[in-house]
């Protein structure tokens, strides 16, 4: 059921969740005047958890097994634009190739008669071109800090990795450009490798067999990355959840924030309400809602991290200018 990256309506889990989740409620806006703390919502009288909890619990090393779902919402403040969002900038510069609509992009089928649309991506997202911002930043230091236990990511621009976080802490679920596989005898070979060709518009051949390479990017109907099933012990094992940046609109993906034992305390950063945060809320979920890099500033305010973030961020600066 993992196997389409195609966005699912989410109506089929939503009865799942029915099952095993909260029942809705609401509360008139004078009762959650009276008792939520907080801006948003309430849950029958349980005391609805705030964004100032969390970090206090975080503080206390109350929670040290940290789940993070991000997003195209961390990525667009580094410039990337929101690329399967028709209408932009990324699409408009394909039009010169006259693809016949935009998801052709990442339909194997397409790629196979004309590879050219996908390398005009590849040649804008290889690692170099953008740089990691303030919220994948916050993340390196949540490692660091021993924190993180997992980072699922929808995005393929490889910042994260650039930001310091290793890559067994990464799930990478649209894949990515650091690995690449030859589309006919399957040999594996560093993304590095085709670097040159993609760069100078040419279509990357395999040094043995001549057949073509694709970068380990996850095309519709193609497998999710075998580090995907990691979620099956991760997120039960999550003593708090971080959802940054994303719709939780394309499954498998979005099902994911289900996962987590009822008891841990769920944090959506992001733009809008969305997902189970929207229609299946918990008493212990939280949600940040307006700009993701701002959500995020209020967080490490809250955690008193900022001047390790500000090191953090200064050093990594220097490393680029060396670089
Ligand atoms: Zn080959």
């Amino acid at each position: 059921m993992w196997s389409s990256l195609k966005a699912e309506p989410l109506g089929e889990n939503r009865e799942l969740n029915m099952i095993r989740g909260t029942r809705p409620f609401s509360l008139s806006a004078a009762a959650r005047a009276v008792l939520g703390r907080g801006s948003w919502g309430g849950d029958g009288g349980t005391q609805q958890l705030t964004l100032w909890d969390v970090a206090e619990q975080i503080r206390k090393k109350e929670c040290r097994r940290v789940v993070v779902m991000a997003g195209a919402g961390i990525s667009t403040p580094s410039g990337i634009p929101d690329f399967r969002s028709p209408g932009s900038g990324l699409y408009s510069n394909l039009e010169q190739y006259d693809i016949p609509y935009p998801e052709a992009i990442f339909e194997l089928m397409y790629f196979f008669a004309n590879p050219k649309p996908f390398f005009t991506l590849a040649k804008e997202l290889y690692p170099g071109n953008y740089r990691p911002n303030y919220a994948h930043y916050f993340l390196r230091l949540l490692h660091d800090k021993g924190l993180l236990l997992r980072l699922y990511t929808q995005n393929i621009d490889g910042l994260e990795r650039v930001a310091g976080i290793p890559p067994d802490r990464l799930v990478e679920a649209h894949g990515t450009f650091a690995t690449a596989t030859c589309t006919v005898c399957r040999r594996k070979f560093p993304g590095e490798d085709f670097r040159g060709d993609v760069m100078a518009d040419k279509v990357p051949h395999c040094p043995v067999c001549t057949g073509v390479i694709k970068p380990d990017i996850v095309f519709f109907g193609e497998e999710l990355p075998q580090r995907f099933f990691l979620h099956m012990a991760d997120f039960p094992m999550a003593d708090l959840l971080f959802v940054i940046g994303t719709s939780l609109e394309v499954e498998p993906f979005a099902s994911l924030a289900g996962a987590v034992r009822s008891s841990v305390p769920r944090v959506l950063i992001n733009r809008d309400l969305v997902g189970p945060f929207a229609w299946q809320r918990r008493h212990n979920d939280v949600a940040q809602l307006g700009d993701v890099v701002s959500g995020v500033e209020k967080l490490v305010e809250l955690l008193d991290w900022e001047e390790e973030m500000q090191t953090l961020m200064r050093k990594e600066k220097e490393k680029v200018g060396r670089g």
